[in-house]
Formats: C-alpha cells, structure tokens, sequence
C-alpha cells in the first residue's frame, strides 16, 4: 500500500509547489475582493489591488487580520462573519472553533471547502498511519465544534471505519472496545487517553487488555512534550501520533513514522508565513527557526483567512525527511494566548509540562497552571501536579521542592506546586493548562 496520501502534491518540489500556491493565491484575493467588503478595504489600507500580489512575498504588501475582527462581528449578529464570502446557499455547513471572547466562533463551509478539509486532514491522518482497514473510535465531541462531525468525515474520506462514539460515554467505550476482537484505533484528545486509563482501573480492566493499537491525537499540544507521549503508549500498548490542525483551518498535519515534527499538510489551500509575533517583521522559513503562523487561505469559498495572525509559537524543520514528503516540519512551543508572564519572565505552559514530564514516573505529567490575580502576577503561579499513586504521603514534601526547584532553574520563577491526586486532572474533554481563575471564562 502506499506510503503517502496525494503523493503529486505532498512531495512537489519547492519550484512547483510556489508555482501552484501563486496560481491559487491570485485567485483567491480577486475572489476575496470582489466579494467581501471586509477583504476589499483591506487592500484599500494597504494601498493595493489583487493584480499587485502575485507571490507569496507580495503578502508583505497586505495587513494583517486578527480573530477578534471575525469574532466581533459575529457578535453584532452576521452568521459566520465579516470574512463570509460566499452566499449562503452555496454554505452547507456550520461549525465553530474557540472564539477570542470565549464565545465559540463560527467557520461556514461550502461543499468544495468540505471536500478539501478532508484532503488535508487525509494526508496528515495517513502520514500517521491511519489506513482503510483502521476501525476507529471517534472520541471527540460530536456538537459545534469540528473535531466531531467534520473531523468523522474525514476519516470516512480516507475509507477507515469510523465509530462516532463522542464523549461522556466512556465507560461504555471501554466495554465495546474490551468486546470487539479486532485491533482498534482512537480519535482524541491526548488527556482523554488518561482519562480513560484511569477508568479502566477503576473497572479491573487491564489497558493491555484492550486491543487499541494506535491512538491519533489532536486538541491539545502535549504530545511533543518527552515522556507525555510514552507514558500513553505504554499505558495502552499503543503507537501514538500527533496532528495539528485548528477549527478555521481544519486539520491539517500530522507526524510521519519518523517523528520529526508535524508535516505540513495544507500546501495548495492555505499559505502560512513565520513572522516575529512582537514586531510582525518576516522571518525566514530557515531549519530550526521560531516565530508566529501568519495563514492565508488559497482555496476556500466560505470563510478565507487573509493574512490571520495565529498566536501561536512555532518551530520550522526544512530539513529533508526520509519519508519522501516534501512538506516544511513544524512543532508547536505554545500559543501566545497561553502565555503568562511571571515578573517579567514569559512562561508557556508546554515549557512547564517539559520540566514535569522529566519527573516521571513520581508524577504522572497532568498539571494545570491557575492564575488567581489578574497581571502583574508578582505572585507564585498555583501549579496543580498530579503524583503517582503509589508514592507514600512521607515522601510528597520533598517532591515538591524538587520539583519548584527544577521550574525555578529551567523558567525562572518560582511556583506554588500543590501536589493532586492521580486521575483528577485530565478530562474527557479539552484540559486546559492554563485557567486564568480572574477572569469569567477560562480560554
Ligand atoms: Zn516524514
């Protein structure tokens, strides 16, 4: 069977490929313009017309757009917002990712955007592993939110065999899976592994037990974090991949066998750009380099992204990969949103998880950071850490103060650990890292 999804366009030489990104660029800004008022007064800021951007270098020419432009506007009572470009009767569908408001935001789709949400999706999917005799348990939320309904008909498009089981079922999930004598895989948030594990202890059932041998995650940023990652396989006997993908974009790359980053898998329908998130200066796509995805879409009808700033920190591999996909690599260090800064010190939780995961298997790598007091935060940050079970009470003072110690020395400030018990923080749903306790609602 081949290795590779749409093996033409994922391994396009570099020439080809900003060929085919510059052909659909140009059609997508004339189409942006003619048909949004919104995209029209961009140009008009910049002091350009959609003739004068021909490369992905001419983007340099536009402004940017944020998320908080979508999301206010939908808060005046426009459907899918000011971005809305195609009429609704050519939308089919409507779904939503986090807004910045925390209210959901919603992403239209027309029938050709579903078909290309699943091409991309496909190809990060099958980048990590996932193949048609794949019997699949759908373990992500099945409402609003993409990872359900639109993420299902993406591995129906790759041919797996897709059991829409959702969430808050899951003791049921694990009767079924202990059932079926077959090999099979799971759709979910990495906690939700966790999560899981924790209740088949509670009902005797040996992980290892159940035949789930592969485990595609997305939802929260864990995975590239040393030591996260094994402590899933190991509970469950099972090879685990990771994907990135966000609800306006889709999901869109994943990790080949060699474990070397997320394959970029949106090449041809969005163009992503690395700027530095503090001046907004370009920074140039070199191996190793770390800065903000600016996206760009180049083939959507419904919803296109122009120049969207993410907030998100990446790092960039353009390194050859011997799986043969010529695709740029990428890892996620941490969303800007999620940043905190502790007396002048920038924190990323993905940083934190790092230093706790070195402490395995004392703790268990869940944690959660709780911010009590709106900035300055001159205060020691609360850090909720789960300890293993089998560690004795006597032992939890000097656990703690290694561990502060080591946060001290690798982030430089000093945290408030309170140690948890085992199985209290990962949820069956997103876990948020960071709760920022002042404010109404959490991000
Ligand atoms: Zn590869």
């Amino acid at each position: 069977m081949r290795s590779i999804w749409n093996e033409e366009v994922e391994t396009l030489s570099a020439d080809a490929l900003a060929r085919l990104e510059a052909e659909r660029l140009q059609q997508q800004l004339a189409y942006n313009y003619e048909t949004s008022p919104f995209f029209r007064s961009k140009f008009e800021e910049g002091r350009v017309r959609p003739k004068d951007i021909r490369h992905r270098e001419d983007l340099l020419r536009l402004p940017f757009m944020e998320k908080s432009e979508i999301n206010e506007s939908q808060n005046d009572g426009s459907l899918i917002g000011i971005n809305q470009c195609a009429p609704i009767e050519k939308i089919i569908r409507i779904q939503a990712t986090g807004g910045t408001t925390g209210r959901p935001m919603r992403i239209g789709m027309t029938r050709r955007d579903v078909v290309d949400f699943c091409e991309m999706g496909a190809r990060a999917l099958w980048a990590m592993g996932c193949r048609p005799s794949d019997i699949v348990f759908e373990c992500m939320n099945y409402n609003l939110y993409v990872g359900g309904l639109s993420d299902h008909l993406t591995f129906e498009a790759l041919g797996a065999t897709t059991i829409p089981f959702g969430i808050g079922n899951s003791r049921n999930l694990l009767e079924m899976m202990t059932q079926i004598d077959s090999d099979v895989a799971i759709w979910s948030t990495p906690s939700y592994a966790v999560r899981l594990a924790e209740l088949a202890a509670e009902m005797n059932i040996d992980p290892r037990a159940v035949r789930l041998k592969k485990g595609f995650f997305s939802g929260e940023a864990g995975m590239q974090v040393a030591g996260y990652r094994d402590r899933i396989e190991e509970i469950w006997g099972l090879v685990a991949g990771d994907l990135y993908g966000t609800g306006e974009l889709g999901m869109h790359s994943g990790e080949c066998e060699h474990r070397r980053g997320l394959h970029y898998g949106a090449s041809g329908y969005i163009l992503t750009e690395l700027i530095n998130p503090e001046t907004a200066q370009p920074i140039l796509f070199e191996n190793g380099a770390i800065g903000e995805f600016v996206y760009t879409s180049i083939q959507r009808e419904a919803s296109p992204l122009m120049r969207m700033r993410s907030h998100d920190l990446m790092q960039v591999f353009t390194e050859p990969c011997a799986c043969g996909r010529t695709s740029f690599r990428f890892r996620v260090i941490g969303r800007s949103d999620d940043m905190f800064i502790v007396k002048g010190v920038n924190v990323f939780p993905l940083g934190v998880q790092e230093t706790l995961a070195r402490h395995r298997p004392e703790l268990t790598g869940e944690y959660q950071i709780i911010l009590n007091r709106s900035p300055p935060i001159d205060y020691p940050p609360r850090i909720l850490v789960e300890v293993a079970r089998d560690v004795p009470a006597d032992k939890h003072a000097e656990l703690v103060a290694a561990v502060s110690e080591a946060i001290q020395r690798d982030h430089n400030f000093k945290p408030d650990i309170k140690l948890v018990e085992q199985g209290t923080i990962a949820t069956e749903k997103k876990t948020h890292r960071l709760v920022r306790a002042y404010q109404e609602e959490t991000s």
